[in-house]
């Protein structure tokens, strides 16, 4: 009873490492200590065993010794040999290998001697068909190990098998999480270098044809009129792609810098409004914009801050209704600590299952009605993009067929007015 008491306290202490440590390195030491302590082993050893090539080697991973002076074991190499199955017998060692493919270099009597092995158990560490290594017990004494001494360091191999199953996981995830970085990384620097090289050309399709267009080159034909006006609207179109393309890649390649400055928000709010009070009419959609007193401005690239609102704000009238609504709120939050900026909209809204998606780049809620629109789905994509390198975040509420709510939050800084300072 109490022997089978300490075998499973010793079991569920091994668990608990395995479980518990991070570093494979950390679990072997731990575990060969709590082995060789419990079998008062002279010594215990997790090896592994390459077996590839003429000469197998076997190298300790792990090891515990019980008596200061005992010597470490070395990394052998030793002659390829079938292992004597079941069990080798020699004539001063018991040898337990019932699971090895191949001899043991316990079975060489000049590695027993030079390591002072009168007797050794050892099992295979294997978890799901790979074999891993081996666990094993050198005794400097003559000694006979029991049944069950050889079926608990079995169960205790298993054990260490998954973890070093675990481990091969961990590292082959980490290192496809890291090819997969790199080739992102080449990718982006790629598009940046060849985005540049497309916007050259497009700036003077679009220059040349505006200058036909407006006559400078002589007359030309009504015909001629609305050709050439589609040469350059489409160009305009290309450019704005090949623009958010460079800015998302110069982001993805961390080349994109901003640069900070003071930002009147009041200010850029009534500039919007008046840029887009075109394009609202033409719908007859209602703008309003309301900034909450204590908000003073923010510390933001201004370029950027302002190329976030014109792509939310351009959505929210795109995507809205005849007669819609689009309204503007900035306020700070509770603690202060961040200005949030509202663009609430009365349009068509935005599907539950589509949300998840919605940020990434190219995509387009597949609706017969965003397909009508011109665009590049890389709008909101961008926006993040630009709001998390301004340290922020961007959240989207929507209910389709009542309209959408986006709002991105920046660190208020020295944005907003101090409590002391806002109630004079
Ligand atoms: P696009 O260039 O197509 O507008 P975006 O990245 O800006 O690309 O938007 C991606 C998609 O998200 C749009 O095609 C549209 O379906 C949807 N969307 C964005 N904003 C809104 C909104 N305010 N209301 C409804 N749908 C929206």
């Amino acid at each position: 009873m109490e022997r089978r008491f300490q075998r499973e306290n010793l079991l569920r202490r091994i668990v608990e490492i395995i479980n518990n440590a991070m570093e494979m390195e950390t679990i072997l030491k731990r575990i060969v200590q709590e082995i060789g302590l419990f079998f008062q082993a002279d010594r215990c050893l997790v090896c592994q065993y390459d077996m590839e090539g003429e000469n197998p080697s076997m190298n300790p991973l792990s090891e515990y010794r019980r008596r200061e002076e005992t010597q470490p074991i070395r990394a052998t190499v030793y002659p390829k040999r079938r292992a004597e199955a079941p069990t080798g017998n020699f004539a001063e060692l018991t040898l337990i290998t019932r699971t090895f493919q191949y001899a043991l270099p316990e079975a060489d009597p000049g590695y027993r001697r030079e390591n002072h092995i009168k007797s050794a158990l050892a099992v295979e560490i294997h978890y799901r068909g790979t074999s891993y290594g081996a666990l094993i017990l050198h005794q400097a004494e003559p000694r006979v190990w029991e049944p069950g001494e050889a079926a608990l360091l079995q169960i205790i191999a298993l054990n260490i098998g998954v973890a070093f199953y675990q481990a091969q996981l961990y590292q082959q995830e980490k290192s496809a999480k890291l090819a997969a970085e790199a080739a992102n990384h080449k990718k982006s620097l790629f598009l940046a270098s060849m985005s540049h090289e497309l916007r050259t050309p497009l700036n003077s399709i679009i220059g040349y044809s505006e200058m036909i267009e407006q006559g400078m080159t002589g007359e030309i034909t009504e015909k001629q009129r609305r050709f050439i006006h589609n040469v350059s609207l489409s160009g305009r179109h290309l450019l704005e792609l090949v623009n958010e393309i460079l800015d998302i890649s110069k982001i993805e390649a961390g080349k994109l810098n901003l640069s900070i400055d003071w930002v009147d928000l009041r200010k850029l709010l009534a500039q919007l409004i008046d840029v887009f009070s075109e394009l609202a009419s033409a719908k007859n959609i209602v703008i309003t914009s309301h900034i909450h007193q204590d908000v003073l401005g923010l510390e933001a690239d201004p370029g950027r801050l302002k190329q976030i609102f014109i792509n939310l704000i351009s959505n929210a009238i795109k995507f809205n209704h005849q007669d819609g609504r689009v309204d503007i709120e900035i306020y700070p939050s509770l603690d202060k600590e961040w200005v949030l900026c509202e663009i609430r909209d009365t349009g068509y809204g935005i599907p539950e299952d589509k949300m998840p998606e919605l940020f990434s780049e190219f995509y387009q809620v597949d609706n017969s009605y965003a397909r009508q629109q011109e665009g590049t789905g890389l709008g909101l994509a961008l926006t993040k993009r630009l709001v998390e390198l301004h340290g922020g975040t961007i959240h989207v509420e929507s209910t389709v067929g009542v309209g959408s709510v986006f709002t991105f939050q920046l660190p208020a800084k020295a944005a907003i007015a101090a409590p002391l300072l806002s109630s004079v």
